[in-house]
């Protein structure tokens, strides 16, 4: 079997065109301008690229992007004082502050201190608990973008198995979630798991989120089952320089699933699609306005 490949690039691009349509709705009906306010502190280089395309994709779908790029020796007070402000400032209904944080920073307090509602990266206490209880929250972008791209290839998910691999509170937990409240039946597997091959064998969808470069082969996966790849990994290529790969061996596992995201082009690109929406859902909510279909879990 040769696996159909699911493009995330073309999938982001029409998120984002679905988001730039409901933003011009929103200023021809409304007057309303979306806002996302993105917060960097220090001069990390992954994290500046990160920014600085949230901003150019911001800007593109036609939302106001505030970049706000702090000192590295800011202090926590000054950066929640910050935060205090972009929660009051009506213009700001998305915050994101870029993690991770230098370490003399509280990253916990400092994502607790931004208003749930206008939290789009979905990580604050309060909408870790109402994904979990099943309620409306912002739900984490990557693995918002991995159930849009599961939902598009299969329609519904009810009844399947789902092995995510990994645990994170940022992709692994709230992925689970996700596929637990489309009534997959769910396994969480981590580096302690006994028999991960076997565990994952048993899978129709198989979520790869553990930073490991290709470490989940091809003969670990169930003919015909559906493989979303979230790694992100740079590895030396034998010729010199170097590749981005992800968390399972691409050739191999291709050969035996249904699906596949490849690396690059398939989570990645979502992710910051899925800030955007997220972004849109919050100023929908914010002014108690119908919110975008297709774009909220
Ligand atoms: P974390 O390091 O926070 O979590 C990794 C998880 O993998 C942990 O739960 C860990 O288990 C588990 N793990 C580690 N080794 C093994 C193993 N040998 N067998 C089974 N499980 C293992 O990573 P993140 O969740 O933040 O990110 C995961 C990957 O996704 C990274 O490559 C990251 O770059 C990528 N990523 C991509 C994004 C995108 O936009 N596409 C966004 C976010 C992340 P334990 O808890 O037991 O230690």
């Amino acid at each position: 079997m040769t696996a159909i490949v699911i493009d995330g690039k073309a999938f982001a691009a029409k998120v984002r065109g679905q988001v730039a349509e409901h933003v011009s709705r929103l200023k021809d009906e409304h007057g309303l301008v979306p806002g996302l306010a993105v917060v960097l502190v220090g001069e990390d280089p992954a994290s500046q690229v990160y920014v600085r395309n949230k901003g150019k994709q911001t800007v593109e779908v036609g939302m106001a992007s505030f970049e706000h790029k702090l000192d590295v020796t800011t202090s926590e007070a000054d950066l929640l004082a910050l935060i205090d402000r972009l929660n009051a400032d009506p213009n700001v209904h998305g915050i994101l502050v870029q993690l991770p944080l230098p370490d003399h920073l509280d990253s916990d307090l400092v994502i607790n201190s931004i208003d749930p509602a206008k939290d789009v990266d979905g990580f604050h206490i309060s909408n870790v608990g109402l994904l979990g209880t099943g309620q409306r929250s912002m739900v984490p972008c990557t693995p918002l973008g991995c159930l849009m791209m599961l939902r598009d290839h299969h329609g519904s998910l009810s009844g399947m198995n789902a092995v995510v691999i990994g645990r994170s509170n940022i992709v692994g937990k709230p992925m689970a979630q996700l596929l637990l409240g489309d009534s997959c039946t769910v396994t969480i597997a981590h580096s302690r798991t006994a028999d991960l091959p076997g565990v994952v064998r048993q899978a129709d969808i198989v979520v790869a989120a553990v930073g490991r470069p290709q470490m989940v082969p091809g003969d670990w996966i169930k003919p015909g089952a559906t493989v979303i790849d979230v790694g992100i990994n740079r590895i030396e290529k034998p010729e010199g320089g170097t590749r981005l790969v992800g968390d399972v061996d691409y050739a191999g596992c291709a050969a035996v699933a249904g699906a596949i995201t490849p690396v690059p082009g398939g989570v990645g690109p979502m992710t910051i699609a899925c800030l955007l929406a997220n972004t849109v859902t919050a100023c929908c909510r914010a002014n108690g306005l119908a919110e975008p279909q297709g774009l909220t879990a």
